[in-house]
């Protein structure tokens, strides 16, 4: 568990996928491709943004969003119609980090972290995160002692925070996790 400054890095990259998905078994759960990447560099010591980054990709598999998944995210077909492949949108995530070379990636739960490796796999993109990935959800739960992981929604009623923006789009929830990071390291 990540509890003492001294363990906590310069700077967090937050990371939030959005992918394609559906709710009737039209498709596996393996076989969801990410459709946004919604990502915030951190101070480790502040908690303020320092810098941010937005992209929608196109997905290669199932090219057609289902009802479901444009309904969850909001976004629409044609967005994703004009939007680059994960390759490029790989190499434009990684010049941008590249200004934060010391950021450690990090996001609510391991889904995130997964869904990159599978896309990464998909398409031969070398992985561009380093060694260390840190599951905020886990972490938020031993701060807390709580004895399961909380869904996100719920964590932020907790302490008080109203979700701002649209819940499912990737870059507004990277910047509501932004808003948990003081609740879950500040000393
Ligand atoms: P989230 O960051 O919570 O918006 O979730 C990331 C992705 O997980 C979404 O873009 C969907 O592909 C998938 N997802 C989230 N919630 C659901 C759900 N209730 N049913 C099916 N897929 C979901
Ligand atoms: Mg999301």
């Amino acid at each position: 568990m990540e509890k003492t400054f001294a363990e906590l890095p310069d700077h967090w990259l937050v990371i939030d996928l959005e992918a394609t998905c559906c709710n009737d078994g039209q498709f596996p759960r393996e076989e969801m491709e990410i459709i946004e990447i919604g990502a915030v560099i951190v101070n480790g010591k502040t908690f303020r943004s320092v810098d941010e980054f937005q992209i929608f990709v196109r997905p290669h598999r199932h090219t057609t969003l289902t009802d479901f998944c444009r309904k969850l995210t909001g976004i629409e077909q044609a967005v994703v119609d004009s939007a680059v492949g994960f390759p490029e949108a790989m190499c434009r995530l990684t010049d941008w980090k590249a200004g934060f070379p010391d950021a450690v990636f990090c996001s609510w739960g391991e889904y995130d972290h997964r869904q990159f490796e599978r896309d990464c796999e998909l398409h031969d993109v070398a992985w561009p995160f380093g060694d260390r990935h840190v599951n905020l959800k886990k972490c938020y739960t031993d701060r807390f002692s709580l004895k399961r992981g909380e869904g996100f929604g719920h964590a932020l009623g907790k302490h008080n925070l109203t979700f701002e923006g649209r819940p499912h789009r990737g870059i507004d929830d990277a910047r509501n996790i932004v808003r948990m990071l003081p609740i879950i390291f500040e000393q």
